[in-house]
C-alpha cells in the first residue's frame, strides 16, 4: 500500500532480506512524495558505507541524496521541522532508539517511511524492525530470489564466517536464500573448504 497521498502522520515499513529491493521501494515512494510537492528528508546510518556517504543507493543503482546519522536521535537534531516525509534506509542498524523517534515523528504529523532487514544472518527477528512493524500503519515485506533454487527468498545468507551481528557488505558476502535453502550459521566457506587438510581428530579411524 502506498500512503503518500494522505496528510496525517504515520509509519510505513519496508522490510525483507538483502537483495529484495527495499531501497528501490523506499526511493520510489520518496520520489512520489516529491512529485506531490512534499518536503522530504532522507537519513541513513553511517554504518552503511557500502556505496556512498551522502546518498542512499540500491543494489540496482537507484540513488537519492541522504543525510548520514550515527544514531536515531540525530534524526531529530537534523530534522527541518517543515519536512513532511522522512525516509530512513537501513533502519535495522539504528537500534531500539528508532522506536521513540519514529513514534514521535508520526505523532507530530510526519510521514515516516523506514526500510530495513527484518531478520539477521541467523534468521532471527532483527531489532528494532519487529517492534516498528507492530507500530506501523503500513507494512510491505519484500522478497528476494533464492540464489540456490530460484524460489522467493526471505533470508539473508551470510557467506563469510563471523559471529558478529553486523558485518557490512554486499555481493560476495551475502546472498538471498529461501526457507529451504537457508543455512543459518553455516558459512559457505566451511562447506567448500577443500584446501584445509583434515586434522587428526577428524580423520577416520584406521582399521
Ligand atoms: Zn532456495
Amino acid at each position: 500500500m502506498d500512503l503518500v497521498t494522505g496528510n496525517i502522520g504515520w509509519i510505513e515499513v519496508i522490510c525483507g532480506p538483502m537483495f529484495s529491493g527495499k531501497s528501490e521501494e523506499l526511493i520510489r515512494r520518496l520520489r512520489r512524495a516529491m512529485i506531490a510537492r512534499k518536503r522530504v528528508q532522507v537519513f541513513k546510518p553511517s554504518l552503511d558505507d557500502r556505496y556512498a556517504r551522502d546518498e542512499i543507493v540500491s543494489h540496482g543503482e537507484m540513488r537519492m541524496p541522504s543525510e548520514v546519522i550515527r544514531g536515531a536521535a540525530e534524526i531529530l537534531d537534523k530534522l527541518d521541522w517543515r519536512t513532511e516525509v522522512i525516509g530512513i534506509d537501513e533502519a535495522n542498524f539504528l537500534g531500539p532508539g528508532l522506536i521513540p523517534v519514529a513514534s514521535r515523528l508520526a505523532d507530530s504529523g510526519k510521514q515516516v517511511i523506514a526500510a530495513g532487514l527484518d531478520t539477521d544472518y541467523l534468521g532471527r527477528p532483527f531489532a528494532p524492525i519487529p517492534e516498528l512493524l507492530a507500530l506501523a500503519e503500513s507494512i510491505t515485506k519484500t522478497l528476494a530470489i533464492c540464489m540456490r533454487c530460484g524460489n522467493p527468498a526471505k533470508h539473508t545468507q551470510r557467506l563469510v564466517a563471523s559471529d558478529e551481528l553486523i558485518v557490512v557488505g554486499a555481493a560476495g558476502m551475502y546472498e538471498a536464500r529461501c526457507r529451504r535453502c537457508f543455512e543459518p550459521g553455516i558459512p559457505k566457506q566451511e562447506m567448500f573448504d577443500f584446501a584445509r587438510p583434515p586434522s587428526r581428530g577428524d580423520a577416520a579411524p584406521e582399521t
